[in-house]
């Protein structure tokens, strides 16, 4: 067949929208319906219970959210990709060195991949020969991405809340391409994570309270980027030397370890673009948290770490700083300490006390 002439049914413009797809660097795609999933019953629930804490964003477009004809009223089609952003092994981190999401040091993920999608788009337009009504989002919009990738066959929701692939894992960022095509479903891929419980096990915070629930409030992901008070008294151990997200419960999926593939090739340099910039792989501690206002506004241009703000990012690096144990950090503490800022000299006096009171038994760290 003519790769230039239009499909004239829903499953060819399903196969094309998957060619293009991979041809534009996604690593999956696959197509849900635009109707509500099965998962919209489990957001309402679990937005009442409380885990979404501050992010009343949430609750407040859930109707949006659960419906993607809320957001394009035309659209019939969800186009969903999955991209994999991070290889499964990395270097430990050296002593003094503060851990940052695999996915956030790099070239800001929303920018490189809602450009892909918008192109899948436009090649969707010219196949169409005329102009779509459609909608691209790479996190960003009021779609649930893991929930529509769960039904377009993309992957299953894990125990750990994350899309996982059998063969590529769960280091996955998703996108959505909302289109008034009619296009043929995937089947949903059915649930691989058996009588696993590594990722409820090994939680730093136990922010599992069941499996497949996760409490945004005692996520680090959450205390460390989308919270913009105080990080609990309780959790602040827990959170080690993490000062932007938390990968642990990917870390241990046996379905990134062992099992998963290489990773894909990647001939458009996408992941290159991505991949975590020097000074973020393992930054240290003492820069962290001499970092003016104008420091981290170049250090963190165009990368998804804009979201934590600088007094964030400070907070979570006296946090850090509190459970290193390293006695070099004082100065730097002692500063925040006593400065105006309200919030880093209260988290300041929490890592002095502990600063102050010697390395902890077993050392450092
Ligand atoms: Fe599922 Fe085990 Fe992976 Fe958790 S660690 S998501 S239970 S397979």
């Amino acid at each position: 067949m003519d790769p230039r002439t239009p499909p004239d049914d829903p499953q060819s413009w399903a196969a094309r929208a998957r060619e293009l797809a991979l041809a534009l660097g996604f690593d999956r795609a696959g197509i849900a319906p635009a109707e509500p999933t099965a998962h919209s019953a489990f957001l309402r629930e679990w937005v009442a219970r409380g885990y979404a804490g501050t992010m009343d964003w949430i609750g407040r477009r859930l109707e949006e959210r659960v419906d993607p004809r809320r957001v394009l009223a035309s659209a019939r089609s969800v186009v969903v990709t999955g991209f994999v952003y991070a290889p499964h092994d990395r270097p430990p981190l050296p002593p003094g060195a503060a851990e940052v999401s695999r996915y956030a040091g790099g070239e800001d993920y929303h920018d490189v991949l809602v450009g892909r999608l918008r192109a899948l788009g436009d090649a969707l337009e010219a196949l169409a020969g005329r102009s779509l009504e459609q909608r691209a989002y790479v996190d960003t919009g009021p779609v649930l991405e893991r929930a529509l990738a769960a039904r377009a066959g993309v992957g299953w929701i894990g125990k750990n809340s994350c899309v996982i692939d059998r063969e590529l894992g769960s280091w996955l960022f998703l996108g959505v391409l909302l289109s008034e095509l009619p296009m043929e479903p995937d089947a949903p891929v059915a649930d691989h994570c058996g009588t696993c419980r590594a990722c409820l096990d090994a939680c730093p915070t136990d922010a599992f309270p069941e499996p497949y629930v996760l409490d945004a409030t005692r996520c680090i992901s959450y205390t460390t980027i989308e919270l913009r008070g105080d990080i609990p008294g309780a959790l602040r151990e827990a959170h080690g030397s993490r000062v932007f997200g938390c990968d642990v419960c990917q870390e241990v999926c046996p379905w990134n370890g062992r099992r998963a593939r290489e990773r894909p090739a990647d001939p458009l340099g996408l992941r290159e673009r991505i991949a975590a910039r020097p000074e973020w792989r393992a930054p240290t501690l003492a820069w962290l948290l001499s970092l003016s206002e104008d420091d981290w506004r170049a250090a963190t241009r165009r990368t998804a770490l804009r979201r934590a703000k600088h007094r964030g990012l400070l907070r979570n690096a006296l946090v850090a700083a509190g459970n290193s144990g390293d006695p070099a950090l004082l100065p730097h503490v002692r500063r925040h300490a006593e400065g105006n800022d309200a919030l880093l000299a209260d988290h300041a006096r929490w890592a002095l006390t502990r600063l102050e009171a010697g390395p902890p038994a077993g050392g450092p760290g």
